[in-house]
């Protein structure tokens, strides 16, 4: 762990084991956290924390840049560990790593910009609102992402003045410890930014309940998020939660086809299908449904597996868990009775065997009502569903308790627009899918979450507003 600029042994003294999902070979063994380890990272948060806020904000935006520059310089062995502990491919690991070194460039750049405002109101009154950070703020992450969704909202909280505690999920806790030492190195000021490993009954419950913490920003699924959810109510403490989804992709008839072929399919196969915002359901328009279907199920069957091949490629599951998950829902898919047009199951190759790796597949002939059409898997698994008219796509869409993301492909900017603007979903991508900035704002609609990570908007999830007002006597 890491806690007051220094690399601590957990309370308890244990440790648990990480496991590489390609091979099942030990890879580490992480401090195990309690509510202790808790105590005393808030305790170091809140001791650096107003002597963070206080900093010249350019200059803790120079310290922040400075991070990104040290993420950069060790990416590869940051992004090495990722491969190691959660099975994402190197090449993506890589850009996963370079997306977080971003998010500090960027927020360090607007650490200057929380601007207030002057408030008219009577003449014998000046009334100005000035944003102020909240103190100590818990981040909990998930394992897909590990140090870009952790940068992701590390980076806004410490730019405005916040000091951190990170939690990583127990399935992927080096990237970030090892971040945490160099963000020190790089100038970031002792207790400013502290990591307590482990698991969430033992420090992802007991941080979001700590009295010290005043807001605690959660990325992780649904289920969790309730449970975040509750415990801040009773603490009365806002929360980001940015939780799963069932993303549509939608592919009217009009579109270009070759152009959406390789990104519906890296839609809901890319980072092995473990990324929140995946296209997990294909919409595809009646009149070329035969036709792309038989040529995404061919793309499927042939797409690279193992982690030591070229971008884009498909790793293990993460874990064992995650693994026997999806299988479940295999089994249940075929149960319910949808055609498995590709993939399936694992691969057969005995090299891969040993891995939990699970083949891109693809399901047809499914109804609205079945557990693979309406769940999230989280794995490499895309649903066809064909469908005749705008209005219909539309419909199948959003009948869905998610919105987190949504894809639209199409030649005519008229429907681009008219779709995207009726699709309940925090970020609509059309004829691209995948690829979110830095600067944009994202986020769920419906039970993919609250609040805003990324661009301008997510500064203002770190900041409480306060309005102070003068009577001119
Ligand atoms: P998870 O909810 O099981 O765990 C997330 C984190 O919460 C982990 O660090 C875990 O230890 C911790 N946790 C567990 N119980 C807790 C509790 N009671 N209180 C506080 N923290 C607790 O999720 P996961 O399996 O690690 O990740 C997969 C999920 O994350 C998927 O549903 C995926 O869609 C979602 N996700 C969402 C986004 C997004 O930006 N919307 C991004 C990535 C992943």
């Amino acid at each position: 762990m890491y806690i007051g600029g220094q690399f601590e042994k957990p309370a308890g003294g244990e440790y648990f084991p990480s496991l590489n999902p390609a091979d099942g070979s030990l890879v580490a063994r992480v401090a195990k956290g309690s509510p202790a380890d808790v105590d005393k990272a808030v305790s170091a948060a809140t001791k650096s924390q107003s002597e963070w806020a206080a900093m010249k904000p350019l200059d803790r935006g120079r310290i922040l840049k400075r991070v990104a520059e040290a993420i950069n310089a060790s990416a590869t062995a940051l992004a090495q560990s990722e491969t190691d502990e959660m099975g994402m491919p190197p090449t993506m690991a890589t850009m996963s790593i370079s997306g977080a070194a971003d998010f500090f460039e960027y927020y360090g750049g607007l650490a200057t910009s929380t601007l207030g405002d002057t408030i008219p109101s009577n003449s014998d009154k000046f009334c100005y609102s000035i944003l102020e950070p909240y103190g100590v703020v818990g981040v909990i992450t998930p394992w897909n992402g590990p140090l870009n969704q952790a940068a992701r909202s590390v980076a806004p909280a410490l730019a405005v003045g916040n000091s951190v505690v990170l939690k990583p999920s127990e399935f992927a806790s080096l990237s970030s410890v090892e971040f945490a030492r160099l963000a020190h190195e790089a100038g970031l000021p002792a207790g400013v930014l502290n990591v307590v490993t482990g698991f969430g009954e033992e420090v992802g419950q007991p941080l979001t309940a700590h009295p010290g913490v005043r807001k605690v920003a959660f990325t992780g699924s649904v289920a969790t998020g309730r449970a975040v959810g509750r415990t801040a109510a009773e603490k009365v403490m806002p929360v980001t939660l940015e939780l799963g989804g069932k993303s549509p992709n939608i592919v009217f008839d009009d579109a270009n086809l070759d152009a959406a072929l390789p990104m519906v399919l890296f839609g809901f196969v890319a980072n092995s299908g473990q990324i929140c915002a995946s296209g997990t359901r294909v919409l595809i328009q009646r009149s070329i449904y035969d036709q792309f279907s038989t040529r995404v199920a061919a793309a499927a069957e042939q797409f690279p597996i193992g982690i030591d091949k070229e971008f884009p490629t498909l790793g293990p599951m993460a874990n064992r868990m995650q693994y026997d998950k999806v299988l479940d829902y295999l089994a249940i898919a075929r149960e319910e009775g949808a055609t498995v047009l590709a993939g399936g199951g694992s691969p057969d190759d005995a090299d891969l065997n040993v891995g939990l790796y699970i083949r891109p597949t693809v399901l047809a002939d499914v109804t609205p009502d079945m557990r693979v059409v309406r769940e999230e898997i989280f794995g490499p698994v895309g649903v066809l569903i064909p469908f005749d008219t705008e209005q219909e796509a539309i419909q199948i869409a959003n009948d869905t308790p998610f919105g987190l993301a949504a894809g639209v492909w199409t030649g005519s900017l008229s429907r681009a627009h008219r779709v995207a603007s009726k699709l309940e979903a925090g970020t609509v991508y059309v004829n691209t899918y995948h690829d979110p900035a830095t600067e944009a704002p994202a986020g769920g609609y419906k039970q993919s979450g609250i609040g805003r990570e990324r661009g301008i908007a997510a500064l203002r999830e770190y900041l409480q507003l306060k309005t102070v007002s003068i009577k001119l006597i």
